[in-house]
């Protein structure tokens, strides 16, 4: 806004401040000295209060008092102004130069915004489909909503067989216990991801061994596959399966490690948490596996607020898979059971979301793959920062734009700019923290890519930016020039 056109001095009289208030939408004047200095600000309020006190609208602005106002300074951040703003119940804020000279007014309702790394994103139907369910009076796990999502995932990727579940994490539980993964036994899974990964693991009583990343694909090296498979082979210690994680919405090179588990008789669990929607070689990422999970957590790219799907070409799996996942209920008229079970069925309602979600799968994909490509465009000229690669086998949805920062600078860094970016009130976040370098995880085995681990320098220097499929044209601009800003500091 043009700061002068609400500035005024003390020799205007009370009517000249309360017409120009009434001409202006910013409610505020900007009382500054004939020298120009900023002295404070002017509301409606400060009027009233001196014709309380007897003056009248002739006499001048000489009557206010000289308390100094609260200004910002030139370099200031918008949580700093937030915070501001916040502690002194002000809803605008003049930034002054060194002089003292008002430069800007800041308004809490232009600067209050956050933009999110990544937010749920509803479409059009998945309230008819909830609400079918409410009038129907399906509101229980199970129902036609479940079994219809089911199909329709299924048909959707080329899946036989998809049974609904209460999370990701309940679904890897699932698949390790579908494999009769227990104490004793060891699974390998990929170090770079999210805990959720590798938890389950230890669910069953069995024993994680890590394995890095690959610099392609940022996911599982079948080159450090390789090594822990012989290593395992030599020590008896083969794994009872291997977790392959598709991160950040794209999929780990499978062609080389199918074949690998394949040569050691080993079973794949493809953990397609975040990489739905994502393919290699065209087909889908997630049906590489004996089984393989997605997650509609309330960040992923479709969202139920919480759920998850197993996917397997094998109809026993999926079978024994309902089974265990409602308790593990004999067929008996009576309660009776032989196994333990579990209660990790998705609700009618959840499944509902989830089938109005899936309709828009395809936008979601090719909105994040913009999101991505316009950060990429946009700040090609910032030669150290490298976008995460995608390579000719791979579709990736970008659930996730990630990149790294090549090191140099004097204080340029993944979490520097993560900082800058906060005060800015843009959500970055750092590459997943290894599980070989997680406190909890730290006695487990770890297989590097090659003398360096690649997973460990991703999570130095990488960082995910700003990515939801709902993010405006703006908070898109505000963020690159909020990095634009970082690079040129
Ligand atoms: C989100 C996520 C999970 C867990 O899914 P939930 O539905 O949150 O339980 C597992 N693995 C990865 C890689 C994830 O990103």
């Amino acid at each position: 806004m043009d700061i002068s056109k609400i500035a005024i001095g003390r020799d205007a009289t009370l009517h000249d401040a309360l017409a120009l208030l009434d001409r202006t939408a910013t409610g505020v004047l900007l009382l500054s000295s004939a020298d120009e200095r900023f002295e404070r600000t002017v509301t409606d309020g400060d009027i009233r209060r001196l014709l309380l006190d007897g003056a009248n609208l002739n006499d001048t602005l000489s009557l206010l008092s000289d308390r100094q106002s609260v200004t910002l300074q030139l370099g200031y951040t918008r949580r700093e102004a937030l915070l501001l703003m916040q502690a002194n119940v002000v809803n605008h804020l003049p930034v002054v130069d060194d002089n003292g000279k008002v430069v800007e007014l800041v308004e809490r309702s232009k600067i209050d915004q956050p933009v999110l790394l990544s937010t749920p994103h509803m479409g059009e139907s998945e309230i008819e489909f909830v609400t079918e369910a409410f009038r129907t009076n399906w509101i229980a796990p199970l129902g036609p909503n479940v079994d219809a999502f089911e199909i329709e995932l299924a048909e959707k990727l080329g899946i036989a067989n998809a049974v609904a579940l209460s999370s990701g994490t309940a679904a890897i539980h699932l698949a390790l216990r579908l494999l009769d993964v227990g104490p004793g036994d060891y699974v390998f899974c990929s170090t770079l991801t999210f805990a959720a990964s590798v938890n389950p693991i230890v669910y069953q009583g069995a024993e994680p061994v890590l394995i890095d990343s690959e610099p392609e694909s940022w996911n599982m090296s079948p080159q450090a596959l390789e090594r822990a498979l012989e290593v395992g082979r030599r020590e008896g210690k083969l794994p009872k399966a291997v977790i392959v994680v598709s991160l950040y919405g794209q999929s780990a090179d499978m062609d080389p490690i199918v074949e690998l588990c394949d040569r050691f008789d080993v079973p794949i669990i493809e953990d397609a948490a975040e990489s739905l929607g994502a393919t290699y070689k065209g087909k889908a990422s997630g049906s590489f596996g004996r089984m393989g999970i997605y997650s509609f957590n309330g960040n992923k790219i479709i969202t139920t607020s919480s759920g998850g799907m197993l996917v397997t070409e094998e109809k026993a799996f999926a079978d024994r898979a309902r089974f265990l996942s409602t308790q593990a209920r004999d067929p008996a008229p009576h309660y009776q059971h032989s196994t333990i079970g579990y209660n990790y069925r998705m609700s009618n309602i959840l499944a509902g979301v989830g089938r109005g979600q899936l309709k828009v799968l395809e936008q979601r994909v090719s909105e994040r793959r913009r999101i991505y490509e316009t950060y990429r465009k946009e700040l090609s000229d910032i030669e150290w920062i490298e976008w995460m690669p995608e390579p000719a086998w791979s579709y990736s949805t970008r659930w996730l734009s990630a990149c790294t920062l090549q090191q140099g600078g004097s204080n340029r860094s993944a979490s520097a700019l993560i900082q800058y970016l906060a005060g800015e009130l843009i959500e970055a976040r750092p590459i997943w923290k290894p599980m070989h370098l997680q406190p909890v995880f730290s006695d487990c085995s770890f297989f590097a890519h090659g003398n360096q681990p690649i997973s460990d320098r991703l999570f130095d220097t990488g960082l995910c930016l700003p990515s939801g499929s709902n993010m405006s044209e703006q908070q898109l601009e505000r963020t690159i020039n909020a990095i634009r800003r970082y690079a040129h500091a």
